[in-house]
């Protein structure tokens, strides 16, 4: 393995640990189902075991952080995820038969499910636990070693995140760096296997553009402004509260919540009250409440509230949420979840992924306008529509591009382990969870293996009338017939 010239003499130790890393796995390049089913099991175990010190110290890193948000999008995720895969391994691990041409047999054709070796995994801080741990699990799944970088913008996450898993693994198997922007440059820049990056889209062309310079697969897990849609007969106030539930979960810092709401214009009003009645259910107090999160820093309060005074100075209405009237300024950086009626694309909220409980609703005079409106801009990470009608589902299915979508509420597929996740266009490439993370961290092998006996010597030369028939029944077949119309 050679480094290029250009690579930072202050990171050398990462080179070092790739190296180590890439050694360890030249002697023992593949492991076994039971192996990596003790890793994972040994790892379930340890998550279970300090849940508490990682939910504390998840709130420790935003100011605070709701309990029952980080048990369930933290640590529910993780063991529902190394469940899932303990349950699957075995099966996923085995070599896939796949069909042979008639000529070819009695050869046979595998897939072999071989680990890529050393990989890299880029983490950010909005589920600083869960978005370290998920691709890692994947990762170890598939057999690789990894090295872990997560966010400086959550260190007592990050150092919980090194100390357990330091407990668990040698640095050969899995290693934690810890550091920021400039770590991260010099991280994606190392010749890893596979490289994967959950982060802004801005970083990810940063990262993409270092990983190319070694031919470095990526997978990228980015964000952008995820739409809502409601249609006019959906009844307002189940879109507002499921609405409002997505926004206000972790204080709409998640990458695939509702950016923003396209509601039929003469529902704008009335959805704004739903969601100001559903938010007000939910968090009769903001400041004071446990179950409602802060924004991770002061610095990004003041850009939400940078976006907010911006609307407003371009006409917009702003409706915010503070139901118990408190002040917001003791040092916990809370924000009060607010709303843009009448959004426009001049507003800078309208131009950048909103990441925190600020919700534009935009009106709309037809489905068809609202559809159109989501296919001029990047293609999002999620969209949610909300509509009971099956037809006009499958035709906003079959007429938008997102990562993934729920229906009638917000979120819930990232969730599933049985569905793959991941962007699409600028929302990232690459997916991961269940079987798909597995996929994704493991070579897809081919494997053909001949037998003793064999009737493919007749298409080598000389070519007699043997050759010519086997060629006829290879792919003259074709001008007769398309056997898949009949
Ligand atoms: P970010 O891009 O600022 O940082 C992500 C990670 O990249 C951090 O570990 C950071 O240290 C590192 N980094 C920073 N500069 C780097 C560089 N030049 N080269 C390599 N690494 C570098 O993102 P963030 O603010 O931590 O997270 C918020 C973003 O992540 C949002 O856009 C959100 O939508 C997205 N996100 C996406 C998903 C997903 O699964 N698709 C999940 C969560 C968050």
């Amino acid at each position: 393995m050679f480094m290029s010239a250009a690579f930072p003499s202050e990171f050398r130790n990462l080179e070092a640990m790739l190296l180590g890393q890439r050694s360890a796995h030249r002697h023992q390049p593949a492991s076994t189902f039971e192996q990596r089913a003790g890793q994972l099991e040994a790892l379930l175990k340890l998550i279970v075991d300090n849940q508490d010190r990682i939910a504390a110290a998840i709130s420790a890193d935003f100011g605070h952080r709701s309990p029952h948000e980080s048990k369930l999008a933290e640590i529910f995720p993780a063991v529902s995820a190394i469940g899932h895969t303990l349950r699957n391994l075995r099966e996923w691990m085995q070599p896939s038969r796949r069909r042979l041409a008639v000529v070819f047999l009695p050869a046979t054709a595998k897939v072999h499910y071989r680990p890529l070796g050393v990989v890299g995994i880029i983490s950010p801080w909005n589920y600083p636990f869960q978005l370290a741990i998920l691709p890692l699990v994947a990762a170890l799944s598939a057999g690789n070693r990894v090295m872990l970088k997560p966010s400086e913008l959550t260190p007592a996450t990050a150092r919980i995140i090194e100390e357990l898993l330091s407990e668990l693994f040698s640095p050969e198997q899995v290693s934690v760096v810890t550091g920021g922007p400039d770590v991260g440059a010099a991280f994606s820049s190392l010749p890893f296997d596979h490289l994967f990056f959950t982060g802004s889209t801005r970083v990810g062309r940063a990262v993409m553009r270092a990983a190319a310079e070694n031919l470095t697969p990526v997978t990228l897990e980015l964000g952008g402004k995820s739409p809502a849609i409601v249609h006019e007969s959906f009844p307002i106030d189940q879109a507002a509260d499921r609405i409002a539930v997505g926004k206000t979960f972790n204080a709409g810092q998640t990458c695939i919540a509702p950016d923003y709401v396209l509601i039929p214009r003469t529902r704008v009003d009335e959805f704004a009250a739903a969601f100001v009645a559903a938010v007000t259910r939910r968090f009769p107090s903001l400041q004071g409440n446990d179950d409602y999160s802060s924004v991770i820093a002061d610095g990004h309060r003041r850009r939400l509230q940078g976006l907010i005074d911006n609307a407003k100075e371009h006409g917009a209405r702003v409706i915010e949420i503070n139901p118990a009237a408190e002040s917001f300024d003791d040092g916990l950086h809370k924000m009060p979840p607010t709303l843009i009626l009448d959004a426009t694309d001049e507003m800078a909220v309208m131009q950048e992924e909103i990441f925190g409980p600020v919700l534009p609703v935009i009106g709309y005079e037809s489905l068809d306008d609202a559809i159109a409106y989501v296919g001029d801009r990047p293609k999002p990470l999620a969209l949610y529509y909300f509509d009971y009608d099956d037809g006009r589902v499958q035709n906003v299915l079959d007429r938008t591009e997102s990562g993934g979508v729920t229906i009638n509420d917000t979120m819930l597929h990232v969730v599933q382990d049985d569905l793959p996740f991941g962007g699409v266009g600028e929302s990232g490439m690459g997916l991961y969870h269940g079987h798909q993370g597995f996929l994704t961290f493991s070579h897809q092998k081919a494997v053909m293996h001949q037998s003793r006996l064999s009737v493919t010597g007749i298409f080598s030369p000389p070519y007699g009338k043997a050759a010519a028939a086997g060629i006829e029944i290879l792919s003259g077949r074709w001008k007769r017939r398309l056997p898949w119309r009949q």
